[in-house]
Parts: structure tokens; sequence; C-alpha cells
């Protein structure tokens, strides 16, 4: 990858909260956390930090649910410390929050999100010396011309129009993921080795080379959420068992109609989940507080209405009106499962009831099912065997595409 192995110094508070992921923004994050003493604890449970949650929340909720990805504005105001803060913190947490889900899914879209957004900003908003800054942090070169404008009429002033040229290698490594003959590099002028971004389809070269840049960005962003996956421990993935649950069953309702699988697989269900399941199917009558536990539950973990109504097919009261009802009233309320505690007390817990042996179940920080799950998942993909490395002449293709339905496409029609 030709990144420039320094690259620029980066010191304005401001650059860095409009895009917090830059890499020279890592020394930037790790000031904020200790100069407003916020640890891990308080970054996930402390009252003082809604604000943050709520803008990480944010975050992830619009690349989910908007095809342009996260919104360029704002309402905090980035020139004050306090509007830094929740940016810079807020992309942190929901970081944290993507990678502790093990989902990449849930990772892809919320990288494509934010990566969309830089696009934009880049294209359009910030100013020249921004976007050079940006740009060489990404690019292992990059020349400004200035040529004339096409200005037809006397009364037009002439105004000289910015043309980015830059090395044919980043060119070549960037493009293949982006469909359209525009990037082609047959069909770019090339000079010297340096490829002329000129305008096209409606987009200025600046915006051309936002869209490449986006490429890099993405990239750059995967293999720090990968490597964030791989260091998050079972205790701390647990920790943020709750508000994973929330977004994937967020992605997992915006798509429900055309993904079936959910990151947590069916041995990643923790032992109350599965005697519910158990019961319903040998016919035992599961008590309130179980049934609703298991639709609050199948929701959390993205299954289908259909798999959740599934399960109480032979339950001795089943009617299948009254299950679908009660089922989409509980998927549209959104309610948090049950913790450990509220199962105990109404003996849906097989492991106080000494029914299952459970030593993930016996640690002082299960406190919730969720918390169970993540964990399972965390286990599950840190004993993975290492994916198949590629053959030596094909480690120069770009990636195969993702599945249709979990990622967003990248096409550019020019
Ligand atoms: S300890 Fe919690 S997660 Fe484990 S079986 Fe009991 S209620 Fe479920």
């Amino acid at each position: 990858m030709p990144m420039p192995s320094r690259p620029p110094e980066i010191e304005s508070p401001v650059l860095l909260a409009r895009f917090p992921f830059l890499p020279q923004g890592e020394p930037w994050m790790q000031s904020l956390l200790h100069d407003n003493q916020v640890d891990f604890e308080t970054l996930v449970n402390g009252d003082w930090m809604e604000e943050v949650r709520a803008r990480g929340n944010l975050r992830m909720l619009e690349s989910i649910k908007h095809d342009e990805g996260v919104n360029v504005a704002t309402r905090q105001d980035i020139h004050t410390e306090y509007g830094q803060m929740i940016e810079g913190l807020g992309f942190y947490y929901a970081m944290f929050v993507v990678c502790a889900s093990f989902d990449e899914r849930l990772m892809k879209r919320w990288i494509e999100g934010e990566a969309s957004r830089a696009d934009s900003l880049l294209g359009s908003t910030v100013d020249g010396e921004t976007f050079d800054l940006v740009a060489r942090t990404y690019l292992s070169d990059l020349r400004q011309q200035q040529t004339e404008s096409n200005a037809t009429s006397i009364h037009t002033t002439s105004a000289p129009i910015e043309l980015f040229e830059i090395p044919m290698v980043d060119f070549i490594e960037l493009s293949p993921r982006i469909t359209g003959t525009y990037w082609r590099l047959a069909n770019r002028p090339l000079r010297d080795g340096w490829v002329t971004m000129d305008p096209a389809s409606g987009e200025n070269s600046r915006q051309r080379l936002a869209r490449l840049l986006k490429e890099r960005i993405r990239e750059v962003l995967v293999a720090r959420c990968k490597a964030n996956m791989e260091r998050l421990d079972e205790e701390t993935a647990a920790k943020l068992a709750e508000p994973v649950g929330r977004i994937v069953s967020e992605l997992q309702s915006q798509r429900s109609h055309d993904v079936q699988v959910t990151a947590a697989n069916e041995g990643d269900w923790p032992p109350c989940m599965i005697a519910a399941i158990n019961d319903l199917d040998s016919g035992e009558n599961v008590n309130h507080a179980g049934r609703r536990f298991l639709g609050n539950m199948s929701r959390a973990l993205g299954l289908s209405r259909e798999q959740c109504c599934s399960f109480f097919v032979n339950a001795p009261d089943y009617k299948a009106e009254t299950t679908e009802y009660q089922v989409n009233q509980l998927y549209q309320t959104e309610y948090t499962p049950e913790k450990c505690d509220t199962l105990r007390l109404h003996a849906r817990c097989p492991v106080a009831s000494g029914l299952v042996d459970d030593q993930l179940c016996r640690r002082e920080w299960l406190t919730h099912p969720l918390k169970y799950v993540r964990a399972q998942q965390r286990r599950r993909i840190r004993d993975a065997p290492p994916p198949e490395q590629p053959a030596e002449s094909d480690s120069a293709a770009p990636d195969p595409p993702a599945e249709p339905a979990a990622e967003p496409a990248t096409q550019d029609n020019a």
C-alpha cells in the first residue's frame, strides 16, 4: 500500500474532530480520554458520557439507514473543545461497539457510512489546505495544477480550475473497486507516471479524487477494525453487549428481507434461551417471563419474526395468530432482553436451577444473556483457523465482491 510512512502532521483539533479516523488522530483521541479522565467504564456507562454515546449511536444508525452514509452535518460545534470531544469520542465509541459485535456486515456497513461521509466532506465542504492534508495522508504523493476555465463569454471572468494528479501506483491500487470507464487506467491521461484526475460526470477534479480517497479510507478502517477485534478480550466485548444487540438488531430489521444469517449462530446462544426453545418444543408450558425473554432475545440477535414464531409452534396453548401478534408487538417495541437476575427470579435460568453447568455463566461479569452471546462469538472468532492465504499469483487482485446484501455498492457510473 503506497501510503506515506510518515503522514503530514495535523495538529488542528477542528480537522481531527471532522475526520476522527485519520491515523494522526490517534494521539489526539488518547489525549481526549486522558484530559477528560474517561476510561472504558466511563465511556460505556458514565452518565456524563451520554451525549458521546448518543453521537456514536447516531453515526452507526446513519451508516445503516442512509445510502449516502453518515450525515456530514453535526449539531456539535467542532470549534469548541466540548464539540470536539463529542465528535472524537463519539466516533471512538461507535468503533468499539462495531468491533465488539464481531459482525463483518455491521463493520463493513459502518465503515462504508464513515467513508462516504469523508467523500462528501472532502469533495465539497472543506478548504483546500484541509483537502491537501487528508489527501497526502492517504496517497504517496499529489500534484495540483491550475488551468484556465472554458469561459466563452466576454462577460464571464475566467476563474482557474484546480486539477489534481496522483502517482499511477496509487491509482492502480485504489481504482479497481470502482466501476465505470473513468476508473480504467487506459482511459486516464497519463504523463511520466502521473495520472490526471480530470473532471467528469458533473464532478470536478477534487470530487473525483475524493471518490478515490474514499477507497483508501475504507481499506485503512477495515484493517484497523479487524486489528481491534483481534485485541478485544471477552470481558470488554461482553460489557458492550447491550449497544451491540441494539445495533445488530437495527441492521437486521433494515435488511430483514434479504439477509438470513446473523453474526451470532446457534452455538452462541445462552443456556436460558436454548432451555426456553427446548421446553416449548417438547410441549412444556413456559411461563410468561420465559416467552417474553425468548421473543426479545430473538429480536436482539436479529432472528426473523418467522423464526421467532416457529419456536412456539409446539407450545400447549399455541395459536398462530396470537403468537404472530405478540411477536410483532415485541419486535416493534424493541425491549432489551431480560437480565440474568430477572431470569433467575422467574426460574428461567437453567444454570441457577442446577439443570445445566456452564462455566461462562459462572463468570462474575456475566450479568446478561447478550454478554454470553458476545463472549461466545469472541471465542469462536479467536479459535477459528486462520483463513487460507491466496495463491501468489492472486495476491495483487482486488478483494472479491462481498455478498450483495452485505456490502453497499461502490458503483460509479462514469
Ligand atoms: S447465567 Fe444468565 S446467560 Fe447464563 S443461563 Fe442463566 S440467565 Fe442465561
